[in-house]
């Protein structure tokens, strides 16, 4: 099956940065994912193409008029892998996108991602035509454009055959409710620092549980709100009670920077 990303957009070149590079950009053009941008300025009927007007009320700004809006999202919908697909507005307003969305998201077979400019779009658009309203993170940036690529790079990834090693968005943060382990690689020694020990051992079941219990470790310090949805398991709680007794937690790594 080839995933089918629909996205509404009024700057349609800005996507090819999440589908020309990297192991996105080789999925698309492996054709395990697709592209079909529409850009409302093609469904306006003046001479300016005309996408935004004043807003109602006064005041700052324009706002993204939802007669080409709407068409641009019905062009999308009339194509066959893109009926069934839910309509996401991107949006600081709307909840907080997290793995598990994306993962639902990737277990589809497509999705229409509309992209916002000005001082956002008319709310009518959002009543007829948007099925959820989804955020990158209580911050705003200029356009819809940036959070979709993110959308869509966060779902390509996750599609089977993307990546090259299979197991290796499994592990990823967030995926198993638990933030990923520390990563080295050579040099052995560097600017004064060593690589843990166990992970030159070779034992790869000691290398497993330095790597889980790290994870855990990291994830009580960083991010204790994922232990609500997804709580520590008994196995879990014991290895990090002989973590802190043993004083092997006290780990300057674990420390976020920033
Ligand atoms: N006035 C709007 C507000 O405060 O809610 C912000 C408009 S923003 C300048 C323009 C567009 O950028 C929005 O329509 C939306 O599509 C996109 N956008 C901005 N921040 C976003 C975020 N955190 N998540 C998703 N989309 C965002």
């Amino acid at each position: 099956m080839v995933y089918t990303f629909g996205v509404v957009t009024i700057f349609p070149e800005m996507l090819s940065a999440v589908t020309e590079y990297g192991v996105v950009g080789r999925a698309f053009r492996d054709q395990r994912c697709r592209l079909c941008s529409v850009n409302p300025r093609d469904y306006t009927q003046d001479a300016h193409r005309t996408v935004d007007d004043l807003p109602y009320g006064g005041g700052p700004g324009m706002v993204m008029k939802p007669e080409p809006l709407m068409a641009a999202l019905n062009a999308l919908k009339q194509q066959p892998a893109l009926v069934q697909a839910p309509v996401l507005y991107l949006s600081p307003q709307g909840r907080p996108v997290d793995q598990l969305r994306v993962d639902e998201w990737a277990s589809a077979s497509g999705l229409i991602l509309l992209s916002g400019r000005y001082e956002g779009i008319d709310e009518r658009v959002i009543a007829l035509g948007v099925d959820a309203e989804v955020s990158v993170g209580d911050f705003v940036v200029s356009g819809g454009e940036l959070p979709a690529m993110m959308l869509m790079d966060a779902i390509a990834r996750r599609l089977p055959g993307v990546l090259g090693d299979e197991t290796s968005s499994t592990q990823d943060s967030f995926v198993a409710g638990r933030l990923d382990w520390p990563h080295y690689t050579r040099p052995f020694q560097y600017a004064g620092l060593s690589v843990p020990d166990v992970l030159r051992s070779g034992h790869h079941e000691r290398i497993q549980a330095w790597r889980h219990r790290q994870a855990c470790e990291r994830t009580v310090a960083r991010r204790p709100d994922l232990l609500e949805r997804w709580p520590l398991s008994t196995k879990e709680q014991a290895f990090l009670q002989d973590g802190y007794r043993d004083g092997k937690s006290d780990n300057p790594l674990l420390k976020t920077k920033g």
